[in-house]
């Protein structure tokens, strides 16, 4: 719906009555499910984050022009970018949230930012619950989580000094809930969850003791969530607040010391059924800590929740019949989710059918220990006997980097794109009529083969440099190997939103993993017998695949990660023997799978790096290993990249403007670099003028002879149409700045 009113074959009106009906769905589901206290303001159409901006009236001057459109309009605009009068305006900032694959807009915030409680989104919502019967909690993202978010426009002011201007329009906001008659507000505070400097502990106690005093009646739950509170625990607790939401699947260790110092008339939500994982829920424990915080609380005090939003987890386990029997009774998605947050509240109101439910989840739990289908001991020896030389790439670096731009005959500024290609409808219907055995095998390949053969042929026409086969036969990066490799398992509707109208399928990591069988070699192989240009092959990382799947629980996820960059090892050898001279490794998800906590950092990157490594090592030195990474602030973890020795990486930069090449100079990366020259979020085709500026800026930056032209990220969202003439551009592009640079070379680095 959301794309057919970007398409304009829907009315704003047609769309805002499906999001009302989908609203009125998800309340009603979570009363029949017996839940208490429902959210409102949890809906959105683009972003939360987004929606937050719009409401205090946060948008960056350049979005003026749109100020007279609607404010479904203006929305949009900020979220994909849009042109007026022939003039581009570029999207905000998107990056994501906290470590989930989820993705928000940043605010643009300035030194001079003004708030003004602009739209009433919160309001509206929470009367439209009302009027179906349903006295819902609105949701809004706390005012410090909202500052510690976005982005400053000039370097050199803090943006917690926005606060005081900042609360005001929190305290409207709530004044305009509690007038509707709204008892309680949830107010997100995930920043509580990372390491806090004593000045934003500071902000949160001035924020809410502000609030607190703007809006006395109402009552004010502040949630945190993804990590334990740890050192911020104590002063979470003192905060002028009714409840205290905490995280209790990650952060199990703060429920003693939080019963221990509540003070009186504070209550606590417990959120022990788990919002990041999909597993269904061992009730013991969860009974225990129930149990303790009732005997120290009393029942008035204590809400039993799942420990975050549970928009990280698929809708609902109903449907799913491509699921293993064995596995699918492991599992629990949201709408079984919401059973088990009732039955361990004991708020089911039917007390026979809720201890039926808890013996049910006993029993599944003791199963999931006990499966067969766990453990493969030729994997775990294989995992065993990696050392420190499977690690090694033979070779150095430089001398790799040169001999390959020789070898391949590679010009300055070398053209390529990250991998995918628009998926065109016909694609897609290919695979589900596949799936449905209207086509067999055959004429599935054959479609995929005319559809490489398209691809190569356009890239060759457009004058690309290094080539890609346009991954039409992969449904998603991460689902594609994920159906290929033992010990992993897909559903066939668990979609998760990731941004936008964009969602994934998150593969269930559920045993130990291993290969059964090349995945990638024919069709790499095939494209690069189409062409004498390098053809790259593209491979997903241990990492990626990792975190865009719910792992296991049952061993650490560095486990995991060996087993998966064991199996790509093996790929990337096949590669290697296939003829294919450059393998590219995506991690996108390497920086966003990076604990909250800085002293959980250091061992997380460890693995990860190793995990990367022993996947590339599985190459000889005749092949170059290039890896991508997108949408994420990569500023902390320049180190771990260089370390990860890829030969190239091609990073997203297009939206923030190639300010992120400064820190990889900073850090002396010597690897080469292909940053983003447009982002292919927006259906805006960048011209070549845009992206000849872009490739000037990075060259003042990082020497030209190690630079790479190169899309954000891969195509597959957007259409043809916007494809060929933005890759044609970006060709004429690096042939103009090259043409520079031969003509007068800048100081090179
Ligand atoms: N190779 C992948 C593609 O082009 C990379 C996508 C990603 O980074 N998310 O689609
Ligand atoms: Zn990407």
């Amino acid at each position: 719906m959301l794309e057919s009113y970007w398409a304009g074959q829907a009315s704003a009106e047609e769309l805002q009555t499906r999001a009302a009906e989908l609203r009125a769905v998800r309340w009603q589901t979570q009363r029949d499910a017996s839940i208490d206290q429902i959210p409102s303001n949890d809906f959105s159409l683009y972003d939360h984050v987004l929606d937050l901006s719009l409401s205090l009236g946060a948008v960056p001057d350049r979005f003026e022009p749109l100020l007279g459109a609607s404010e479904l309009d203006l929305m949009f605009a900020m979220a994909r970018g849009t042109k007026v009068g022939g003039k581009e305006i570029a999207a905000l900032e998107m990056t994501k949230w906290f470590d989930t694959n989820y993705h928000y807009l940043v605010p643009e915030l300035s030194p001079r930012q003004q708030f003004q409680l602009s739209s009433l989104k919160p309001v509206e919502e929470f009367r439209e619950a009302l009027a179906l019967g349903i006295q819902t909690r609105p949701v809004v993202l706390g005012p410090v989580s909202y500052l510690r978010l976005a982005k400053a426009t000039e370097p050199g002011f803090s943006l917690l000094s926005l606060l005081d201007r900042l609360l005001p329009a929190y305290a409207d906001l709530l004044t305009g809930l509690a007038a509707a008659g709204a008892k309680w507000v949830q107010l997100d505070e995930p920043c509580l969850a990372q390491d806090a400097p004593v000045e934003l502990l500071e902000a949160v106690e001035a924020a809410y003791s502000f609030l607190r005093r703007r809006v006395p009646a109402l009552k004010l739950l502040v949630a945190s969530y993804f990590a334990g509170l740890g050192a911020n625990l104590e002063a979470a607790l003192m905060l002028p607040i009714d409840a205290l939401h905490l995280d209790l699947v990650r952060g199990a260790a703060d429920l003693e010391p939080a019963l221990e110092l509540a003070p009186d008339g504070l209550a606590l939500s417990l959120g022990l059924v788990d919002g990041r994982n999909i597993w269904s829920l061992d009730p013991e424990p969860a009974l225990r800590a129930i149990d303790l915080a009732v005997s120290k609380l009393g029942h008035e005090r204590v809400l039993v929740a799942p420990s975050c939003s549970l928009i990280h987890v698929p809708v609902s386990l109903s449907g799913e019949d491509r699921l293993q029997p064995e596995i699918r009774d492991w599992l629990a998605f949201a709408h079984e989710k919401l059973t088990e947050v009732a039955v361990l509240a004991g708020s089911t109101g039917d007390p026979a059918s809720a201890g039926l439910t808890l013996d049910r989840l006993r029993k599944v739990a003791e199963l999931r220990r006990r499966s067969a289908l766990r453990a493969d001991p030729a994997v775990q020896q294989r995992v065993a006997a990696v050392g420190p030389a499977d690690l090694r790439r033979p070779g150095d670096l430089g001398e790799r980097r040169r001999r390959a731009r020789l070898d391949m005959g590679l010009p300055l500024l070398p053209t390529t794109t990250i991998g995918s290609f628009p998926q065109r409808p016909e694609l897609r219907q290919a695979r589900a009529r596949l799936r449905r055995g209207e086509i067999d095998q055959d004429a599935y390949h054959q479609l995929m083969r005319d559809e490489v053969r398209r691809v190569i042929t356009f890239q060759e026409e457009a004058g690309l440099d290094v080539l890609v086969h346009g991954e039409p036969e992969r449904n998603d990066m991460v689902e594609y190997f994920a159906e290929r490799l033992r010990g992993i398992a897909t559903s066939k509707g668990g979609w998760v939103q990731s941004y936008g109208s964009r969602c994934t399928k998150p593969p269930v990591i559920f045993g130990d993993v291993s290969r059964a069988e090349p995945m990638t070699v024919f069709w790499s192989s095939f494209a690069q017998s189409l062409t004498p240009k390098p053809v790259k092959g593209i491979l997903t990382g241990p990492v990626t695949i990792l975190q865009w799947s719910f792992p296991r629980e049952d061993v650490p996820r560095s486990q995991t990660c060996v087993q998966i960059a064991l199996a790509l090892r093996d790929e990337v050898a096949d590669l290697e023997q296939a003829g294919i001279r450059i393998i590219q490794i995506d991690e996108p998800a390497l920086r966003e799978a990076m604990p909250l906590r800085r002293a959980e950092q250091p061992g997380y990157l460890r693995w990860a790096i190793d995990g990367f490594r022993l996947a590339a090592a599985g190459a000889g030195e005749g092949v170059q290993i290039h890896t991508h990474m997108c949408y994420a602030e990569f500023g902390d973890i320049m180190e771990a990249i260089g370390e990860l020795e890829a030969d190239a990486l091609y990073i997203e930069a297009a939206r923030s403007g190639m300010e992120l090449l400064r820190s990889f100079a900073a850090v002396g990366y010597a690897s080469e670099v292909g940053p983003g020259l447009y982002d292919i979020h927006s259906p805006v085709v960048p011209t070549q003028a845009e992206m000849a500026d872009r490739l000037r800026a990075a060259a003042r930056v990082i020497a030209p002879e190690r630079l790479w032209a190169n899309p954000d990220c891969g195509l597959k969202t957007r259409r043809w149409s916007e494809v060929e003439p933005a890759l044609r551009n970006l060709v004429a592009a690096a042939r103009e700045v090259s043409g520079e640079l031969a003509a007068a070379p800048i100081g090179s680095l």
